[in-house]
Order: structure tokens, then C-alpha cells, then sequence
């Protein structure tokens, strides 16, 4: 070093440097403390009096690459108030190093910034390169402990939103400060009764944003009575969307086929495929679930961290597709499935009489089978022949003028909601074609743009008459659309007034998703909620 040991000072109060050298590749440096007074950590009152002294060992910044390990030589102190219970006290260090830490205060949180910024692992690695003494485990742990206290500050406005912790089978839930625009905390779970606790230890909570109608809107009931509701205005204005894409794509629910649905492979032989698939299984039937419920494809996608695209497919189909597809077995009255529907066709209607020509064609089943599955194909056939008035389906869109190909659903949707001085001149051609080739169009889009208006107009008095001129259009999917918010009508109305909404919460969750797999998914709840929240001001370096 180029620097004479009379000019190497440390920045600590009543700390003074004696001597360093570099031992084994680390700067030792040996210093004392100096103070000739000291106060009592139990009663404050200041002694003059040491008892003695030993030294203590800590890491400090690293200099040119290297560690550097203080050994500092502190003091007892005999406490000289009589009312205090403690006649002996080490020297505490402010601003240097926290009692029994092995890192001094700035090392510490260089270390903590780090593990904040890129994680364990590789915090790590970054740590030891830079010279500082710290595994994964001690940055973790700092990190960890030094969080942001969640109660640091009464929050007022909050949001409140799940995230997939596992795939579409397990969920957490994120709860951001809207006003302050940070997390607050991330909660292991979603169910109401968790969430409601939670909410209940924070009573200075007015406002709750949340997405539909669900878990949420029972916590806050049960939790946060005193709060207000608002359903949120960038997942309705999604949905209703969502909703008119599906319209324009021409698709519509249809029930599930809850006898092929039982066919899960519980007799394979492979018991993890089995497993996988039974997975799968109750993935394909959430889909489902949350389908017939009203739910978008899209919000089904993102709702289950899954593919939109596998979502879209599994929508339509009444089973979940068997990889390895063999026939059904003969005990089952789904092998001779194209000769039953060719008999009842026919006529042939009596139970008896399918069962025993099924028998002839080698059906090894009971007569219980049969007739549970004669009566779900009747009931299927029932949903499918009610049929929907034909001018509202959309069977296909029309033509681009610019392109000459097809118009999409997305982009239809799209330009269904968007207000005409926005659209592009393209765009304005397409309007024109979708008004005039697809039944219903114009009706769709003045609703959509009204909608919309209505959610940033902050005038609720508009909410009613928009609410009955939807539920009269004769549009099913803008029908739905408006029954579902009457469910929920109070929160809605609290949309188009206040002006908060879950947009930035939707950002933390994508900062979630990612920080979740750049710890390659194996993150802890803690850890991922100590990443997601801000670090305290006083954390960043001052020299
Ligand atoms: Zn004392």
C-alpha cells in the first residue's frame, strides 16, 4: 500500500488504528477503542470506570480486493448506578458494529444490497469476489432480518392479488401500498382467513383493490370491515375485453364430459407419470372450473401461470387429451361409444336394450356404468341442442382491406375498445369492415367505449343506465359481462370513484415471477418477500 501506517485512519468515532499488515491474503488491522466514558445500555447513565478489556473480531469493506478483519481491543465498564441490575457492560459501537455481529454496520449492508439486488447465490459469489467474507446463507440471513418491518408504516391504500407460487396448483398472496407504491408484504397463502388476519392487524387500512369478486372480497370483509372495496379497474376493463375477443373468435362454453374426465390412468403401471397426469387432471378441471364461471381465457392464463395458448385449447376440448391415447377397456361403455350413439340415434332408448346389444359387442361392464353413461350423453346432448340464436355467433371476421388477410379476434377486440381519434388510419379501415360485416359490432363497441369512459369519468350515476343498456344488447358475452358485475356492484361502483387501482400491483407481480425464477423457483416465501420490498432508506452506503 502506498500509504504509511500514520496516515491510514479508520472513519469511526474513538477508534484508533495501531498497526495492519496483510496476513494469509487478509488485512489485519489491529485498533483499540478510545473513549474515556461510556454509557450503560441498561440505564443509560455514563461510567468513567473500566473494568477491563478483550478484543473482538469483525470484518470490515475490503481493501484492493482483499478481506480486512478488524481486531479492536473495547472495554468493560462497571455500571456506578446502584438502581441498575447490571454492574458490568461492553462498550457498544454505534455506527461501527452492532453488538456480537461479525460485519461492521457498512459491510453489512453492502452485503445486504447484494443479496437485495441479485440473490443468495449469486450475491454470493459477487461478495467473495469483491473481497468481502460472507456464504449465501449469512447474506440471506441479513437480508432476511433486515427487511423492512411490515408495519413500518400504516398503509391506507392496498392492494391485494395472488401469484402462482407452483404452476396452477398453489398460491401466495402480494399485498402493495398503492399510495406509497411498494410491497408490503408477500403472504405464503391465499385464503381468506389468512388474509383476513392479515388485514386485521393493520386498521389503518380505508381502501382495498382487488380483482373480482372472490377470496379477497371475503378477507376484506371479515378482516377490514372498515375499509372500502374496489374492484379493479384494470381487470375489469381486461375482462370485458377478453370476453369480446371470445365473442368475436366465435366460442362459447360447453360442458364438461365428467365421464371421460375420470379416466385418469390410476391403473398405470408408472406411478409418477400417473401422477404427473393426475396433476394435469386437476389442472384441466380448474381450467374448467373458472371457464364455466365466466372467465376469460386470457385471465384463466394468467391467472394459473400457464400457457394462454394451452389454455385456449383445453377450453374446447371436453377431456383432457391421454398422451399415450388406447382405447377404453371393455368394462367401459366408452369403447363401444360410436355404436351406443349410432343405436340411440336410432331410437333405441331403453337402457336394458343398449346395455345388452353392448354385451353382444363385448362390453364387460356392470349395468350401472351403463346407464350413468347413457344419461350423460343425454344430458350432453340436451346442452348442445339448445341452441344460441344464430346471428349472434360470429362464424368468422372479415377481411383486412389493407392486407387482404383475415382480421384476428385479438386485434378485433382490440380495436373494439379503442376510442376513434386513437385508432391508426389501418385501423380506421378495419372499423369500418367489422361494422359493417359482423353482426352486432357497433352495438359492442359503443358499449366497450362507454364502459371505459364510465371508469375514469368518476361520475357513477352513469354506471346504472350503462349496467341495463348492457344487460338488454342481446350480446351474450357483454350480458354476462354486466351480470357479473351486479354481483359485485358495490366494489364497482367504488371503481369508477376512487382513483386507485391494482395496475402497479399486476407490475409487482411480474417482478415477483421473475425474481421467483431467477432463484430457479426455489426461493422461500421469506426470501421473496424480503427481495420484494424496498430496503430502508438508512441502508444505502454513507461514507
Ligand atoms: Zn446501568
Amino acid at each position: 500500500m502506498g500509504m504509511t501506517q500514520n496516515s491510514l485512519t479508520l472513519p469511526f468515532p474513538n477508534v484508533q488504528l495501531t498497526s495492519f499488515a496483510l496476513i494469509d491474503d487478509v488485512w489485519v488491522v489491529e485498533a483499540a477503542s478510545i473513549g474515556t466514558v461510556a454509557a450503560c445500555p441498561s440505564c443509560l447513565v455514563v461510567s468513567a470506570v473500566r473494568h477491563s478489556s478483550y478484543e473482538r473480531r469483525f470484518c470490515d469493506l475490503p481493501i484492493q480486493g482483499r478481506p480486512v478483519q478488524i481486531r479492536l481491543t473495547v472495554s468493560r465498564w462497571r455500571c456506578r448506578n446502584s438502581d441498575c441490575g447490571q454492574s458490568i457492560f461492553t462498550e457498544r459501537l454505534p455506527g461501527m458494529v452492532a453488538p456480537r455481529a461479525r460485519q461492521t454496520g457498512r459491510a453489512a449492508s453492502i452485503l445486504r444490497l447484494l443479496g437485495h439486488g441479485v440473490g443468495g447465490r449469486p450475491g454470493a459469489r459477487l461478495a467473495a469476489r469483491l473481497g468481502f467474507v460472507g456464504n449465501r446463507t449469512t447474506i440471506l440471513r441479513h437480508l432476511i432480518r433486515h427487511q423492512l418491518l411490515s408495519d413500518y408504516s400504516a398503509p391506507r391504500v392496498v392492494g391485494l392479488d395472488e401469484w402462482a407460487a407452483r404452476k396452477g396448483t398453489r398460491f401466495g398472496t402480494i399485498a402493495v401500498d398503492l399510495e406509497r407504491r411498494r410491497v408490503i408484504d408477500v403472504l405464503p397463502d391465499r385464503s381468506a382467513v389468512s388474509t383476513a388476519a392479515w388485514l386485521a392487524e393493520r386498521p389503518s387500512i380505508e381502501l382495498i383493490a382487488r380483482d373480482r369478486d372472490g377470496v379477497y372480497a371475503d378477507a376484506s370483509r371479515q378482516g377490514a370491515p372498515q375499509a372500502r372495496q374496489i374492484a379493479d379497474r384494470f381487470h375489469l376493463v381486461q375482462n370485458l375485453r377478453d370476453r369480446i375477443e371470445q365473442h368475436l373468435s366465435g366460442r362459447r362454453q360447453r360442458p364438461v364430459n365428467p365421464i371421460e374426465q375420470r379416466q385418469d390412468g390410476a391403473d398405470r403401471a408408472n406411478f409418477s407419470r400417473a401422477d404427473k397426469r393426475k396433476g394435469l387432471q386437476r389442472l384441466f378441471a380448474r381450467v374448467h372450473e373458472l371457464f364455466r364461471q365466466g372467465w376469460t381465457v386470457a385471465d384463466i392464463a394468467r391467472h394459473l401461470d400457464i400457457n394462454r395458448r394451452r389454455v385456449d385449447k383445453w377450453v374446447r376440448l371436453e377431456a383432457l387429451p391421454e398422451r399415450f391415447q388406447c382405447d377404453p377397456k371393455p368394462t367401459s361403455p366408452m369403447r363401444f361409444h360410436a355404436q351406443l350413439q349410432e343405436l340411440m340415434r336410432r331410437g333405441v332408448t331403453k337402457i336394458r336394450w343398449l346395455f345388452d346389444e353392448a354385451k353382444k359387442l363385448g362390453y364387460k361392464g356392470s349395468f350401472g356404468h351403463m346407464a350413468r353413461y347413457v344419461a350423460h350423453v343425454r344430458s350432453l346432448a340436451r346442452a348442445n341442442s339448445s341452441p344460441a340464436p344464430a346471428e349472434r355467433i360470429v362464424r368468422s371476421l372479415p377481411l383486412d382491406p389493407a392486407s387482404g388477410s383475415r382480421i384476428s379476434p385479438v386485434v378485433a377486440a382490440a380495436i373494439c375498445m379503442k376510442p376513434r381519434p386513437l385508432l391508426t388510419e389501418r385501423q380506421v379501415g378495419m372499423l369500418a369492415v367489422l361494422n359493417n360485416e359482423v353482426p352486432g359490432f357497433a352495438v359492442i363497441r359503443r358499449l366497450a367505449i362507454r364502459f371505459q369512459g364510465l371508469l375514469r369519468g368518476c361520475d357513477e350515476t352513469k354506471l346504472e343506465p350503462w349496467l341495463s343498456d348492457a344487460k338488454r344488447c342481446g350480446i351474450p358475452a357483454v350480458v354476462n359481462f354486466a351480470r357479473r358485475l351486479m354481483v359485485d356492484i358495490q366494489a364497482v361502483r367504488n371503481a369508477v370513484i376512487e382513483p386507485w387501482s391494482n395496475g402497479q400491483t399486476e407490475g409487482q407481480i411480474n417482478r415477483l415471477k421473475a425474481l421467483k425464477r431467477a432463484m430457479y423457483g426455489q426461493a422461500s416465501v421469506a426470501l421473496l418477500c424480503a427481495r420484494m420490498r424496498p430496503l430502508r432508506e438508512v441502508e444505502y452506503h454513507q461514507m
